[in-house]
């Protein structure tokens, strides 16, 4: 019955077991356990099996949930983490529920968050969305721009820039999963030296995430293996 405990079971087994493999410490990939279009009771069990980060692609779907749990206050360690296409009309709604954005890619956008944040919560934490597909993707900032727009973002006072995220073209070959990863990886490090709070680089999903976490990713985002296959939007 307890089905999706037993998912996050193996799904953490999964990534202790890949983050050996490499020689990475211990407890250094964490999991953003994806649950859009998953009901509340879902989560709820995620939650009770000691799961506390949730990713929601959708500002409605994941505003829905967020108030939800926020009426429990047994439930205030959740941390929720929108990860979907950001559209400058529904910035205010994510600045307003959401602890971390992963897909800024403009500066309009992350101005608007930035300002839209309400004074008594915490700065937004921040990842910025690369492009590391070229023409094959349309979200993500191109990958020459990415490093100006991270600068530009650690300027605005109500957001703290944490990394960055990709979601590279699936790719079912190791070793061309790891030549995507390569680049994000390389200004991930050049990032970190340069800004204290940069900590968090987003990447790897079901398909690829042993060579996400070969690559250096800390968080990799899963949903179909954690909560099982999604219905059609
Ligand atoms: C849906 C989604 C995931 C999870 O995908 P699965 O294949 O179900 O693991 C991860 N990241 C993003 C940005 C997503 O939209």
């Amino acid at each position: 019955m307890c089905s999706i405990k037993k998912n996050i079971e193996q799904v953490m087994e999964h990534i202790d077991r890949a983050t050996q493999k490499c020689g990475r410490p211990e407890g250094s990939v964490q999991l953003l356990a994806v649950s859009k279009t998953k009901p509340i009771e879902a989560i709820a069990e995620a939650l009770a099996a000691g799961q506390h980060a949730f990713g929601e692609n959708y500002v409605q779907e994941g505003v829905e949930k967020v108030q939800h749990f926020a009426q429990h206050a047994a439930h205030s360690a959740l941390e929720w983490h929108f990860i979907g296409p950001i559209q400058s009309n529904k910035t205010r709604q994510i600045a307003e529920h959401f602890d971390w954005v992963h897909s800024v890619d403009r500066l309009k956008v992350a101005k608007r968050l930035s300002e839209q944040r309400p004074a008594h919560l915490p700065a937004l934490n921040v990842l910025v969305q690369v492009n590391t597909s070229g023409e094959m993707s349309k979200s993500g900032v191109a990958f020459e721009e990415a490093e100006a727009l991270v600068e530009a973002i650690a300027q605005l006072p109500n957001l703290t820039v944490r990394g960055l995220m990709s979601i590279p073209q699936p790719e079912t070959d190791y070793a061309q999963q790891c030549a995507a990863f390569a680049p994000l990886a390389d200004m991930f490090s050049a990032l970190k030296a340069k800004y204290e709070s940069v900590d968090t680089l987003s990447m790897g999903m079901s398909g690829d995430m042993e060579a996400a976490i070969a690559s250096g990713s800390t968080m990799v985002r899963i949903g179909t293996a954690v909560f099982g296959a999604r219905e059609k939007r």
